[in-house]
């Protein structure tokens, strides 16, 4: 099916139908989650319609212990299938002794985050993200389906905004991550995430606003 097909057919779905007619359409399905504040929400989602399919986790090294416990408890009370993926180790410690995301972020997000998921790529048709176009600008342009550096994207969230989100975590008791209650709106590294609304506190004070795996 072509790319404007798919976003027509998709485009007046629910989430969850969505996420349903997927499964119809492709069957390697790379499904990534950061863990972050909203992740909840499509891991539940995803869960309920495949619960076997495997969750892939950019472990950069540099999360913050909240993160990995929110992990923890998540993929015990879903029973995900959580892969975690790292950087190549050398790379890392570079990046750690040279503490790159202080000189060239986008250096430090391409060697702990791009590449790993780079080499995993090629082994599926379409890959699953819970980007909003409400998030930033950037994100505003999104359709349910992209084509980038041939892979398809899908963001069946992509209409929706961050406080569906919170909503649908409260609504189904699910667990909310811990730093959100500190004012942390969005949770990524700890070396480029302070509290902030929305994703006011990634990358404060820089022009960087996406880490580079969606751009
Ligand atoms: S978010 Fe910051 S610490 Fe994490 S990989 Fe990117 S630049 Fe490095």
């Amino acid at each position: 099916m072509q790319l404007e097909e798919l976003n027509k057919k998709y485009s007046l779905l629910s989430p969850k139908d969505r996420i349903k007619e997927l499964y119809k359409d492709f069957d390697k399905v790379l499904f990534t989650s950061s863990f972050g504040t909203t992740a909840a929400f499509l891991l539940h989602l995803f869960h309920s319609v495949k619960p076997e399919q495997q969750v892939y986790f950019l472990d950069t090294t540099y999360h913050f212990n909240e993160t990995l416990d929110y992990k923890n408890k998540l993929t015990s009370l879903l029973n995900l299938k959580v892969i975690d993926i790292k950087p190549e180790e050398w790379k890392n410690k570079f990046t750690t002794e040279d503490k790159t995301w202080n000189s060239d972020p986008d250096l430090c997000c391409s060697i702990n985050k791009v590449e790993p998921l780079d080499k995993i790529k090629p082994n599926f048709q379409v890959w699953v993200s819970g980007l909003m176009s409400s998030q930033n600008n950037y994100r505003g342009t999104l359709k349910v389906f992209e084509e980038k550096e041939g892979i398809l994207k899908f963001y069946p969230l992509v209409d929706l905004k961050e406080q569906d989100a919170f909503d649908y975590i409260k609504m189904n008791n699910l667990p909310e991550h811990p730093l959100l209650k500190a004012g942390f709106s969005s949770v990524g590294c700890f070396h480029c995430t302070v509290a902030g609304k929305g994703r006011s506190g990634r990358w404060v004070n820089r022009s960087k606003t996406e880490c580079g795996l969606h751009l």
